[in-house]
């Protein structure tokens, strides 16, 4: 079986996911320092990460596909709501109030209520 997410992935830029910050991040990573992994222009001007630690270019690899990207984040995001309304619903089935809930999630307890009281987690909805 041939598919998309079986391809090397691109390594992502330590960076690529703040472009306020960095905004000539070139997004694929080409060397790391330990753990982290910069593209040129990142690398060129970091100024303490990875400090003392030796720069280990990294394999060229497929260039990062940004809408792919995107499609992923998206995915993410549905999923990600989807356990949140699940772990939401499964509190109020133990008795959780909506003051403690909305308390966890930073919201008013009338934004918790309205948010999450008629929205029941189902696996297969998208
Ligand atoms: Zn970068």
């Amino acid at each position: 079986m041939t598919s998309r997410s079986m391809l090397p992935r691109a390594v992502l830029c330590y960076y690529a996911d703040d472009p306020a910050r960095r905004p000539h991040c070139a997004l694929t990573a080409e060397v790391a320092f330990g753990p982290v992994a910069l593209c040129g222009p990142c690398a060129r001007s970091r100024s303490t990460l990875g400090k003392g630690i030796a720069a280990a270019p990294l394999p060229p690899g497929p260039a990062l596909d940004v809408l792919d990207w995107v499609a992923e984040a998206a995915l993410a995001a549905s999923q990600a709501g989807r356990r949140l309304a699940a772990a939401v619903t499964r509190a109020r089935s133990r008795g959780c109030t909506w003051a403690q809930i909305a308390a966890r999630l930073g919201v008013t307890r009338q934004a918790a209520q309205q948010r999450y009281r008629h929205r029941p987690a189902r696996r297969n909805e998208s």
